[in-house]
């Protein structure tokens, strides 16, 4: 390994013993740079990497909030700002009891390359907490949220820090987190949240758009090889917004979804999953997934069970970090899977990863595959600042041409400092050589 980039790694890590994930996903991209140093000698001369790896700012808050019961609670609010010199701090909010400093790290790293990658003047964030939405009544999740909001509403803004959705923050919370802001600062200023319900200021096609995104972009890897989606099957991990429009959009282009799952367990549909009613389920009535008709004979709900030893050609983990470790990378490749494209921000482990690699496995970075959602929120912002509302077919043209452009721009960089299937290094070096030359040209 280069020396500049060993002790920048060295430094990184003892820096940031508490941060485990935040310290994987550096350790996953760090290494991927390498072949920039030579031809950006600046990244050295002006220590770039090290200061990419420092957030630029992070706030860490109380959240107090009152339950159906009239209890008090307490939980703890996060946003980092990693990077703002490609534009404001962009990316989304997390509402789950796993969220900590570490989570809110390594996902507003994350956000800096996805946010690049879109080729959109967008810079990294994150932020959430460790409430958790699910079981709560819609007054309790709306109390949180006002509070929430009450603390976080002084550090963003249009032109500052743009928050959206994540896992457990849908069109729900965002009316309730904007509705929170017009308050506080007496402007309705729709550019300062995106995700917003399309009724309201919100665009078409936001809500589809991570799902779709990632749809599209396994199309275009496919497309590279001279292959196509049409009559594969797929495996889904999760059963929220990302994997719901995953499985839309696999199933409009002619794949057969035999799986999706939960926190407690996955669902088995040989013949393919019904997303009406999966759609009914999840979005409309907020049930669990272990709710679903079991009408077909051969249909059945595996408590317990993910869905990565089921055989399948494709498959998306679409629900979490770390969701999928080296032995599920070996069940998936022994049953014949071809295909990982990430939904979810780093759900495969490191080990995962380097077998996919050694075994021929096409793997679409969750950094690239996943910027649907980032990318449909600029255009929401874009609609907001012109008044202006697009037809749902017009921004998801779009959409599908931004994942085009992102999966061109990882293949030509893939191509020139690895082999054109590694997206992994494509992925990270074009989101990296933006952050480069705006980095240098506004000086330290
Ligand atoms: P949702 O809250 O809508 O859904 C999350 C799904 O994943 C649920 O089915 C949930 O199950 C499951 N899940 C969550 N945590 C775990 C866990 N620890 N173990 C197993 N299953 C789990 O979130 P999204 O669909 O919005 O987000 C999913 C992923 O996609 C995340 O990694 C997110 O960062 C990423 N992403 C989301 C974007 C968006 O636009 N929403 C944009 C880009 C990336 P349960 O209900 O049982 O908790």
């Amino acid at each position: 390994m280069h020396p500049y980039l060993e002790e920048t790694l060295d430094r990184v890590r003892s820096r940031n013993a508490g941060y485990p994930v935040f310290l994987q996903a550096a350790g996953e991209i760090l290494p991927t740079l390498e072949p920039l140093l030579g031809e950006y000698p600046e990244i050295e001369e002006l220590n770039l990497l090290e200061r990419f790896c420092e957030p630029e700012r992070q706030f860490l808050f109380r959240v107090t909030w009152q339950d159906d019961d009239r209890r008090i609670r307490v939980n703890r609010g996060y946003r980092v700002g990693f990077s703002s010199v490609l534009g404001p701090f962009k990316g989304g909010l997390r509402f789950h009891p796993s969220v900590s400093l570490d989570i809110v790290r390594f996902l507003s790293f994350e956000q800096i390359l996805k946010n690049s990658l879109t080729g959109l003047s967008l810079g990294g964030a994150k932020g959430g907490s460790d409430f958790d939405p699910r079981g709560r009544s819609d007054h309790e999740v709306m109390r949180f949220c006002q509070s929430f909001m009450t603390e976080l509403h002084r550090h963003i803004g249009e032109q500052t820090d743009i928050p959206a959705g994540d896992i457990g923050v849908s069109q729900r919370e965002i009316g309730y987190l904007f509705g929170q802001y017009k308050r506080l600062v007496n402007r309705y200023e729709l550019g300062v949240i995106t995700g917003k319900s399309a009724s309201w200021g919100g665009s078409h096609v936001r809500k589809e758009a991570t799902g779709y995104g990632v749809v599209f972009f396994a199309q275009a890897m496919l497309r590279a090889r001279g292959d196509s989606l049409e009559g594969k099957t797929a495996v889904v991990s999760g059963a929220g917004n990302v994997a719901l429009y995953t499985i839309r959009k696999l199933e409009e282009l002619g794949v057969r979804v035999i799986s999706c799952s939960d926190s407690q367990g996955s669902l088995h549909a040989p013949g393919g999953i019904d997303f009406a009613t999966l759609r009914q389920l999840k979005e409309v009535e907020r049930g669990r997934l272990s709710a679903y008709p079991l009408s077909s004979g051969d249909t059945e709900y595996r408590p317990g069970q993910s869905v990565w030893d089921l055989p399948a050609d494709l498959a998306f983990p679409c629900a979490t970090e770390n969701e999928l470790d080296r032995a599920d990378a070996e069940r998936l490749v022994a049953n014949g899977c071809r295909l990982v494209c990430e939904g979810a921000n780093m759900p495969c482990r490191t080990e995962a990863l380097e077998f996919f690699r050694e075994q021929g496995v096409l793997h679409g970075p969750g950094k690239a595959a996943n910027a649907g959602g980032v990318a449909v929120s600029a255009l929401e912002m874009q609609q907001n600042a012109a008044l202006e509302q697009w037809p749902f077919a017009e921004v998801e043209a779009r959409l599908e041409a931004i994942i085009q452009r992102i999966h061109d721009r990882c293949r030509r960089l893939a191509s020139r400092y690895s082999d054109p299937d590694d997206y992994r290094t494509g992925a990270n070096t074009a989101g990296f050589v933006r952050v480069v030359e705006a980095m240098r040209a506004f000086g330290f």
